[in-house]
Order: C-alpha cells, then structure tokens, then sequence
C-alpha cells in the first residue's frame, strides 16, 4: 500500500487541504480518491521509482471500501478515513496515539467516552478486515472505552496524556498496532548476539534474552517454535527486542537476571507474564492456561489419592454393605472426574488453537506489511 512511506504530519496537512474537518460527515468515492490522489502524488517526488500514482490510488482506495465500507455504499465516514491511513502511516508510535486523539478530540483538547469509542472501533476495522478481530476482544468496544476510562477514575474527559498512558499499556483491543511497529522495526534489526538453539548470528529479526540464564539469546524463529536448550524453561521470563540493545538496557537486563535467579518458580507461576492489558473477554490466554493446569495437577492428585486408598486398606474377605456403597461413590466420582478431565483437556487444545491463530495474526500482518 506504500502507506507507510506517509509521515502524519504531511497526512493531516492534506486533510486540511482538502477541507476534511467533519468528522461525523460522509465523503463519497470521487472525494477520498482525489484525496488519495494528493497523497501518492506528493509521495511520488520524494520516491520515484517506488510509486505508481493511479496503481497506489486504486488500491488504497480498495483497502479503505473493504475496511470501511464493505456493504459498498461508496461513501465512508471522514473520521473513518482519517484513522485508517493514519493508523498506517510512518512515525514513532507515540506521535501516531498523539496525532489520532487530536482527530477525535474536540477543540478543548479533551476527548469523552462516545469520541474515544469512535476512535477505537476505527481502528479496530483494520484487524476486523483481516478476519483477525476475535484475538484482540472481538468488536465489542464498550470494554475497552470502560477500561480507559477506569484508569482515569471516571472522569468525564481524558486529556492525550491519559490517553498515552494507557496505550502504553497495550490494550488487548489496540495491541496489534504497536505490534505492527515492533514487526516493522525487526524486519531489518541485526543483533550482535548469537542464537543459543540455533547458533544464528547476528540474530536478524526479533531477539529474545532470557531474564532466568546470562547470556541466553534466542533468534525469533527458535522463540515462536518453542525451542529450548540448557534447561531453559519455556515459562522463564524473557525480553523481546525489536532493535539492537543499547548498553544500558544490558545492565538493566543483567541486574534482572540476577534477581531471577534467586525467585523460585512458584513466582513465575504467580506472576504469569501478559505482554498486554487484558480487557474483559472470553479467552485470557496465559492467566487461564496457568490456572488450568494447576487445576488438571490437582484433580490428577486428587484422583490417584482415591485410587489407592482402598487397595491400602487390609483386604476384608466379607464385602461389607457399607464398603460396597463407598465404592459405588467412589466409582461415580472417578466418573465424574473423567469428565471433567475431558472438558479441561477440550480447553486446553482451543487455547492451543488460540495460540496458532496468534502465530498466523503475526504472519498476516508481516505480509501487509510488505504490500
Ligand atoms: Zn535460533
């Protein structure tokens, strides 16, 4: 789409220009084209031989209808438009939160529950086209809205700063933008650190360093297949880089492996790791795998306890009455473990399945990327 080649600062000069300022309006397909048309013109003198205008345009536009539009009435909302490229474009992704509140925000500055509820679900059409939207919380909104509000103590406005704020935490619902930046940012990343599974190096892409084992770095393809060497456990903590390390961020590193060394693992089972804030929703992804298989672990135990009892128990010659109305208990409630082992066993393959759908999200938007 070469959309990223934009920088924000030109893309809402060109909505002025072309009088884009009513958020709440409809403009048809003529509008948004000679927009667009602006656009890659501008963009086609500083890159030459990588844009086509009319072919650039068209697909734009294309992208916008499928995403914005898709009962093709041949009008999307302003707001709509605006969001779309914006959420695309080139810059730091601060910059980008700061440039898509001021959109939305009234001439106070401040934005209400209804603007920022626009906003989000704007954005979240982009991984809602890519039939990806069940991942990030489904479309639902209202969640998300609440949740930023929540942090904020209710207030009636937030400012961009709380806005900011919360972003940084990376809302379920808004995750796969910075995710988007960080797969940007790795494509090209060279790290001077060899792969400890592997042996690539320099690791090119993610690099992933363990916060449990000095020295221990893992190229993204060993990360995402789940590999390990020297003991490493999958469930140790680890830091993603996207862009080589600065010094600092060694010492800061270092200084967290040496306390992990001295936490047991019962911690890394207490403080599973959530890469982004959860907003209320049907999958949780770690928190819920851990609290399973703690669950699975106990009923095991549970199960092999009662089994064995009773061959501990001398062997009496006479089966008593009430022996025989214990073991029928007993069997109804093997049975009823069985099942119950069977449901817990049916969640764990669809958090399995989560997981793989996870993996393929990451590869879509890798392939987006490069259109
Ligand atoms: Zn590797």
């Amino acid at each position: 789409l070469l959309v990223d080649l934009l920088d924000l600062n030109t893309t809402s000069e060109i909505f002025k220009q072309h009088k884009l300022s009513q958020n709440d309006q409809l403009v048809g397909v003529q509008d948004v084209i000679s927009c667009l048309t602006t656009i890659y013109s501008g963009l086609e003198e500083k890159y030459k031989d990588l844009v086509n205008v009319p072919l650039c345009v068209d697909m734009c536009l294309n992208w916008l209808l499928n995403v914005y539009d898709s009962g093709r009435t041949g009008k999307i909302r302003v707001q709509s438009l605006k969001i779309g490229l914006m959420s695309l474009s080139k810059g730091l992704l601060e910059e980008k939160y700061r440039y898509l509140f001021k959109e939305v925000a009234g001439p106070t500055e401040m934005c209400d529950q209804r603007q920022l509820g626009l906003l989000l679900h704007d954005a979240i059409q982009i991984p809602r086209q890519l039939g990806e939207v069940a991942a990030f919380g489904g479309s639902n909104i209202e969640p998300s809205v609440r949740s930023c509000f929540q942090q904020n103590h209710n207030k009636p406005e937030i400012t961009v700063k709380q806005f900011i704020d919360w972003m940084r935490l990376e809302p379920q619902s808004m995750v796969w933008l910075p995710v988007l930046h960080r797969v940007a940012a790795a494509e090209t990343a060279k790290h001077q650190a060899k792969c400890n599974i592997c042996k690539e190096c320099p690791i090119v892409g993610f690099r992933y360093r363990s916060l449990k084992h000095f020295n221990y770095d893992v190229c993204q393809s060993c990360f995402f297949s789940g590999r390990t060497a020297k003991g490493h456990k999958l469930h140790y903590p680890m830091v993603e880089y996207c862009i080589p390390t600065t010094s600092g961020e060694d010492v800061r590193d270092f200084t967290k492996v040496l306390k992990n060394k001295f936490r047991s693992k019962k911690y890394f089972a207490k403080h599973p790791r959530l890469g982004y804030l959860p907003v209320q929703t049907v999958l949780e992804g770690d928190n819920l795998e851990t609290s399973l298989q703690i669950e699975y672990e106990q009923l095991k135990e549970q199960h092999l306890r009662r089994g064995i009892s009773p061959l501990a128990s001398p062997p009496d010659s006479v089966v008593s009455p009430q022996h025989a109305s214990e073991d029928a208990e007993l069997i109804a409630e093997a049975k009823l473990l069985r099942q119950h082992k069977g449901r817990l066993e049916a969640r764990m393959q669809i958090l399995e399945d989560h997981n793989k759908q996870l993996e393929s999200q990451l590869h879509r938007l890798r392939q987006l990327l490069e259109q």
